[in-house]
């Protein structure tokens, strides 16, 4: 039987991430891409279906490259509002410590029903907690992700240095090394997919230099190299975790990365901010990629990443929305809007502009997760897009549709298709009840507080 072919036609405006013309729309089959159309183009031959976009942008897929979707349940919480990163992390600790499988995958679910209706079809997680009774944590995400239809990088994050031992987190949530191995090597083992279209991939993600023992980030790039998947961490995100590294390490945050083995291609970092030229030019070389998270770097008030020193010296640039307890939205949409805004205050107006960012939110961010399959819209790529509509009120007056998506503030995806399935028809979430989801979230996160 020949595979339905549909024809996303002629859009209000496409954003390809790249210089094709697609302005007479898309065609999909079999879950990838077959044609892009040119203005005024028709498909080679006929399609079973057509969607008519003369209402909507088009977009690649939004992904997401550094979040914590367990922290959508310590969202706002007033002890922690008004704190930078490390006693915004000593006091939250101990709360996250109390994580059972039930809340994580509440809390997942909420991440990633935020994200995929900002127009995000691939997610990065970052979760690095495994108290006793959450050893299965990523077995617990991979069946949320599943449930979805999403593509999602789960990382599996590590703790390993607590406080008796100078580190920055409690006892009880760091694991032993032996313990962490194992796990990686289990979890990589039963969910890793390889190739084009894939939907779940894992990566080894020791959380941050002050959470970590040195054996751990060597051990965990030897075994990234073995089994071939990305290694990712926080780095440099704030002069803290500077000082941090020369008092404990004797040596900078980057040349610690290198001693460890990690200043190479299979790594991207969440954050990047404090970095000095000559440190940019050997990322950039190694060809390690960043992850820009504006609204946490806002929020904390650790800095702002150097993107287009970075960007310049062969660093990919990538954009992340980063956990619920720092952001606290997981939009994003709205966090390339943050980008273009915080960027802009650092570079000028001219050089910050709505494509640049909206490509390190598509082609960048594939490309710190290692995808070529995701991020562009091509022939051959997953049919994986994003289309929103201007109908809002915050949208009359405007001229050009893609920059209004930034500039008016869209926040929410009208449709969204992921392998060629559509996941989101008119702005819901295909079979999910979100008001049920809400209500459930909601009371676990007042548990997880309440202790
Ligand atoms: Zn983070």
């Amino acid at each position: 039987m020949a595979a339905t072919r549909i024809w996303i036609k002629n859009p209000l405006a496409i954003f390809t991430a790249n210089q094709l013309d697609a302005a007479g729309g898309l065609v999909i089959e079999n879950g990838v891409i077959a044609e892009v159309l040119g203005a005024g183009q028709q498909p080679s031959r006929p399609c079973e279906r057509t969607f008519d976009a003369r209402e909507h942008v088009v977009l690649p897929g939004l992904i997401n490259t550094h979040h914590h979707f367990y922290q959508t349940l310590t969202r706002a919480w007033a002890p922690v509002v008004n704190q930078p990163l490390f006693p915004w992390l000593k006091t939250l600790y101990p709360v996250w410590a109390r994580l059972t499988p039930e809340k994580l995958a509440l809390a997942t679910k909420v991440a990633l029903a935020e994200l995929l209706l900002s127009g995000c079809s691939t997610a990065a997680d970052h979760h690095y907690l495994f108290p006793g009774g959450l050893e299965n944590a990523i077995d617990v995400q991979v069946e949320v992700v599943r449930e979805l239809g999403m593509r999602a990088m789960l990382t599996r994050g590590s703790m390993s240095l607590g406080e008796a031992d100078g580190g920055l987190p409690p006892q009880q949530t760091v694991q032993q090394g032996e313990v962490i191995l194992a796990d990686s090597q289990r979890l990589i083992g039963a969910y890793h997919e390889r190739g084009a279209g894939a939907q779940i991939q894992i990566a080894l993600a020791p959380c941050s230099p002050f959470s970590v023992t040195q054996e751990i980030m060597r051990a965990s790039a030897e075994l990234a190299g073995k089994l071939d998947v990305r290694l990712h961490t926080h780095l440099a995100e704030t002069l803290d975790e500077e000082d941090f590294c020369l008092q404990r390490f004797g040596l900078r945050t980057v040349d610690y990365l290198d001693s460890v083995g990690w200043l190479g291609p299979r790594t991207w970092l969440a954050h990047g901010i404090h970095f000095n030229p000559d440190e940019i030019a050997r990322l950039g070389a190694a060809g390690t990629g960043i992850s820009h998270c504006p609204s946490s770097n806002m929020r904390l008030a650790s800095g702002i990443c150097p993107t287009l020193e970075l960007a310049a010296a062969g660093a990919p640039i990538g954009l992340g929305v980063d956990g619920s307890a720092s952001n606290d939205a997981s939009n994003m949409i709205l966090e390339a809007r943050q980008a273009l805004y915080l960027q802009r205050l650092r570079y000028g107006a001219e050089k910050i502009t709505p494509e640049l960012v909206l490509g390190w939110a598509s082609q960048g961010s594939a490309q710190l997760l290692g995808r070529s399959d995701i991020g562009e819209l091509a022939i051959g790529k997953q049919a994986d897009l994003a289309l929103f509509k201007l109908d809002e009120l915050r949208f009359s007056g405007s001229h050009d549709p893609l920059s209004a998506l930034l500039l008016c503030g869209a926040d929410r995806a009208d449709r969204m298709m992921i392998g060629g399935t559509w996941r989101v028809i008119d702005g819901q979430i295909e079979g999910l009840d979100l008001a049920q989801l809400i209500a459930d979230h909601r009371q676990a996160a007042k548990q997880l507080i309440a202790g």
